[in-house]
């Protein structure tokens, strides 16, 4: 997939790739690179559940706190 004349520094053409850690958009003149955000439109796949993209260890540490204090 291109977007020609998409690039916001030089309006110049970008690509559309994908790697592990989901798909990007890059101008094939300035070398420019935009990161796209997960697409929640695939609900028909068993592997996506709406949190695979949630990897931020503080989310966790912040539920474990409160567990804590809520025993205290
Ligand atoms: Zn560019």
């Amino acid at each position: 997939m291109m977007y020609l004349k998409e690039c916001p520094k030089c309006h110049g053409d970008l690509i559309a790739g994908e790697d592990v850690d989901g798909k990007f958009l890059s101008c094939i003149q300035c070398g420019y690179m935009r990161e796209l955000p997960v697409e929640p439109r695939v609900d028909n796949s068993p592997y996506t559940n709406g949190e695979t993209f949630v990897i931020d260890a503080p989310v966790a540490t912040k539920k474990r706190r409160r567990k804590a204090q809520e025993a205290a």
